[in-house]
């Protein structure tokens, strides 16, 4: 049997790996790999793979005996290719341990750097590079590293409160600064560094009981697995959850040779976008720091420089940006830039360092973006010949364009009032909430129906979870390559960062407005405008972004690549015309009662109610006469508004008497309007009254006790029909019976229908009304008889909040109260009433689809339920075959887009 390969070199403009082998290699490693091969400047290391991090896992946190040694011959490798050696006495290597998942995670697990600094190495770095202060300020860095994540974290025996040893050893740090009165870091001399680092070990020793080890290799051990153990750490494990990543994919881990950005002023370290993440615009886009190590760029410790003219912003335009103090080496980076995305063919996100003078490419992953940002790159990608329309099509997340679709402040109260803080537009859109000061209350707050934006003094990945819950998040300080603005970009969440003129007390749970009596304290509400940057007191107006032009070309090319029809549900004419301006091709679900809700309602309100309180069938037909005429144009108004595309009915589905009116108060107005009593009413809703009414008296069963019920609705459907055929119109309509679990319910129902038909017919005089007749699909039994019901059923459709109430059991109005404890244990993957549960409710759907067409091979079929604007659940239905999904008016641009998203991807 050929040996396992665990370690893939990389360097020197060769490597093991390419950018096709992240399964393996992690994102991170297989570009890596790929830059190489592309003859860029990388540092060299090596990748181990994701495989060794289930092999971790499966082996009770052991790593597989093999891999050290086939680390320490892959170290060979680098050695040559850096000409330094690990644990050397006189030419030593130091490395970094990085994970690196399949898709991004940022800074959701652990780092350590300067990895081989010890008691053998240092006094030969020192005389190497002739510069102590560096080399003791890169070794106190590596002990606050490594004692914070391998000694504790990965350990798992970090305090609660913060007050982890990393705390304490900024704590000592800062005391130490404080006693000789410094400002910054910078400040301290090397022999300052050196009595720190002292410190710091003997801190560890007590506070942990164990030494900061001494030893090269053992601190890579450390190192590597302390990578794997961070794949399950809390933040990593909650940020896999929001991202749908699988727990089985692990990480994997880079060691690579370092280079340093804190050499001095001929050193620099950044990071940067190839192109604007934020807009799309075709900019290089950037931040970075002279005389810095990578984490000061991103944790929000230093304000961060411009990289260029095209980044500068009323924040920092007053700081110099390598494009002004390193030109040289800038336009090396833009070559770069150049070749990275013409190999990539994708906008993406890099990490740079500067080792005196010498540019060094770190890491590049693709760029975590807006919706706008996508849509726009998408398009000027398409344009620029760098990508084909397909590709430009799945390069914008279905949900990104819920974002798009988002509201924005309306710019016309925001010119009337000036903004309290100002800070960076890291997040675009609007966002108005009451303040919370940690991640924990705004997840509270959250799931207690508050919309709350989350206020912090920096970005912090054990966030996210907060952050996730939050409308908007907004920091005192970070840059906009900050992790929260990383994250929350990458949710299209409303964000702003860095917003200096605000002092936040995080434990005092206020913030104050530097230069202003003014202190804001948790749970007032304020405004943001993520795409500016501004923060308001009070709630602003918001409103709909004003459609960006490219949408619409963007929409027609997903179009262009769709096979599954999208329909809405939707129950007036004017939902009806918005839906079919976001792209709707008919409506898959009208819910005939909402007429008798809402603005206009009052009238046929009444009438039903007339009805449901007579005492006999005349009585009962002399009100639904009465109801016929409003029943009627409303049917005729929506069928017109959507001329040419079908429009699914649906027959009444609720119980009676939710109809009836509750209150004393409103029984007595109705008694005297009916001019019956109010005893008769009251009485007539204790008859209605049902302990289950879901299962109860509702749907088709009305109908069938009821059959004049059905009478009118039908002869409202077919008058308007055969109106709107006599205007020289195309009414499409279709007839669609709920709660159905028996053929026979259908075909005592089709009886009704085919009566009125005739009737209809001779009436108007026509011999044929195009129709369809069909069922919703919503009970399990429904589904287990599919075959039966398609003898009769022209169409299903496939209603899921019922058929997943009653699959699992669990009531569609009441899963609130447990449903994030089984969200939380993880016993349940997602809300079953958003997306579909493909393994249980998706069988049965799949096994009615079968049976349905065996019957009826052209049947047609469609879903209704909440989970068809799901992108996971259009998914669903169209490898099931279904002929359309039926969403919400806004989610219609979602479904388009996931529906062409699953065609590309079937054909791939
Ligand atoms: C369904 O049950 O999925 C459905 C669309 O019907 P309703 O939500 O009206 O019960
Ligand atoms: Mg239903």
């Amino acid at each position: 049997m050929s040996k396992v390969k665990r370690v893939y070199s990389f360097g020197n403009k060769t490597a093991d790996g390419r950018a096709d082998m992240k399964n393996l290699l992690g994102g991170k490693g297989a570009n890596l790999a790929e830059m190489c091969l592309l003859g860029l400047p990388v540092p060299a290391g090596f990748t181990i793979t994701t495989e060794v991090c289930t092999e971790y896992y499966e082996n009770d946190h052991q790593l597989p005996a093999e891999l050290m040694p086939d680390v320490w011959e892959a170290m060979k490798k680098t050695e040559e290719a850096m000409g330094m050696r690990y644990g050397d006495r006189e030419n030593p290597l130091l490395v970094s341990c990085r994970s690196g998942a399949r898709s991004s995670m940022p800074g959701m697990m652990d780092t350590v750097l300067n990895i081989g600094l010890c008691s053998e190495t240092i006094p030969g770095l020192i005389k190497k590079t002739g510069n102590p202060r560096f080399v003791w300020d890169s070794y106190r860095r590596l002990i606050m590293m490594y004692a914070d994540v391998v000694m504790e974290k990965a350990e798992g025996i970090e305090p609660a409160g913060g007050k982890g040893i990393r705390k304490l050893l900024d704590e000592l740090l800062d005391e130490f600064k404080h006693s000789r009165g410094y400002q910054s870091d910078t400040e301290l001399t090397a022999d300052e560094l050196k009595t720190l680092a002292e410190s710091f070990k003997s801190k560890i020793r007590e506070s942990i009981g164990k030494e900061f080890p001494d030893d090269a290799r053992e601190q890579l051990e450390g190192g590597i697995k302390a990578v794997f153990k961070s794949w399950n750490g809390k933040k990593a494990v909650s940020y896999r959850r929001i991202e749908g990543i699988p727990d089985d994919w692990g990480t994997a881990v880079n060691v690579q040779a370092m280079v340093f950005g804190n050499m001095g002023d001929t050193s620099a370290t950044g990071v940067a976008f190839t192109r604007n993440p934020a807009t799309g615009e075709n900019l290089f886009y950037g931040e970075w720091l002279v005389n810095a190590q990578g984490e000061d760029v991103v944790a929000g410790i230093r304000t961060p420089h411009p990289l260029n003219n095209d980044t500068k912003n009323e924040q920092n335009s007053h700081l110099s940006s390598m494009q002004e103090a390193m030109a040289g080496t800038y336009q090396e980076l833009v070559d770069i830039r150049e070749t990275l995305e013409s190999s990539f063919h994708d906008m993406l996100d890099i990490e740079f360092t500067i080792q005196e003078g010498k540019l060094f490419m770190l890491q590049c992953r693709t760029g975590k973006r807006t919706g706008t940002a996508a849509l726009n790159m998408a398009m000027d990608m398409l344009s620029e010949g760098l990508i084909d329309e397909k590709t430009a099509v799945m390069r914008v997340d279905p949900s990104q364009l819920d974002e798009l679709l988002h509201p924005i402040c309306d710019p016309s109260a925001e010119k009337e009032v000036s903004p309290l803080v100002k800070g960076l537009p890291a997040g675009p859109g609007a966002a108005v909430g009451k303040i919370v000061f940690t991640a924990e209350d705004a997840v509270a707050w959250n799931r207690r129906g508050e919309t709350v934006i989350l206020v912090r003094e920096e970005t912090n990945p054990e966030d996210v979870e907060g952050m996730r819950a939050a409308a908007g998040i907004l920091t005192a300080r970070g840059g906009m390559t900050s992790h929260a603005a990383l994250v929350a970009r990458g949710w299209g969440k409303c964000c702003i960062v860095g917003a200096g003129g605000m002092q936040v007390d995080v434990a005092g749970k206020k913030a104050k407005i530097t230069g202003s009596d003014i202190v804001l304290k948790e749970g007032e509400v304020i405004t943001l405008n993520g795409t500016k940057g501004n923060v308001y007191t009070g709630i602003l107006p918001l409103m709909d972004a004003t459609e960006n032009p490219r949408f619409q070309t963007f929409m027609q090319l997903v179009d262009k690549n769709r096979t599954m029809g999208v329909r809405t549900n939707c129950d007036t004419a004017d939902d009806a015309r918005i839906a079919r301006e976001f792209g709707a091709e008919g409506i898959g679900l009208f819910r005939t009662e909402h007429m008798f809700y809402g603005k206009g309602s009052e009238q046929p309100l009444f009438l039903l109610r007339k009805m449901i309180l007579s005492s006999d069938e005349k009585e009962r037909r002399n009100a639904l006469d009465e109801l016929f005429p409003f029943v009627k144009k409303d049917i005729k108004d929506t069928i017109n508004a959507m001329n040419g595309l079908p429009v699914t009915f649906r027959l009444l589905d609720p119980p009676l008497h939710e109809f009836v009116p509750q209150g004393a108060e409103k029984q007595a107005e109705l008694a005297k309007a009916l001019g019956i009593t109010i005893e008769a009413i009251a009485k007539r809703g204790e008859t209605l009254h049902e302990s289950n009414p879901m299962m109860g008296h509702r749907g088709v069963r009305l109908g069938i006790t009821y059959p004049e019920v059905s009478e009118m609705q039908v002869r409202a459907i077919f008058e308007a029909t055969a109106e709107l055929m006599k205007e020289g119109k195309d009414p499409q309509p279709e007839i669609m019976v709920p709660v159905t679990c028996d053929v026979s319910e259908l075909d005592v129902t089709k009886k009704v229908v085919d009566m009125v038909y005739a009737e209809v017919c001779n009436k108007f005089g026509i011999d044929k009304i195009s129709y369809k007749y069909g069922t919703m699909i919503e009970i399990p039994r429904a589904t287990l008889l599919a075959d039966h019901m398609a003898k009769t059923a022209e169409f299903f459709s496939f209603g899921t909040n019922d058929l997943t109430q009653m699959t699992f059991g669990f009531s569609r109005d009441d899963i609130g109260g447990f449903l994030n404890e089984y969200l939380d244990k993880k016993m349940l993957a997602a809300d079953p009433f958003q997306t579909i549960d493909q393994a249980g409710v998706g069988q049965l759907i799949t096994m009615a689809v079968q049976k349905g067409r065996a019957t009826r091979p052209d049947l047609k079929i469609g879903i209704c339920g909440e989970q068809g604007g799901d992108p996971a659940s259009v998914e669903f239905c169209f490898k099931n075959g279904l002929t359309y999904v039926s969403c919400s008016p806004f989610r219609v641009p979602i479904a388009r887009l996931s529906a062409a998203q699953s065609a590309i991807r079937a054909k791939k």
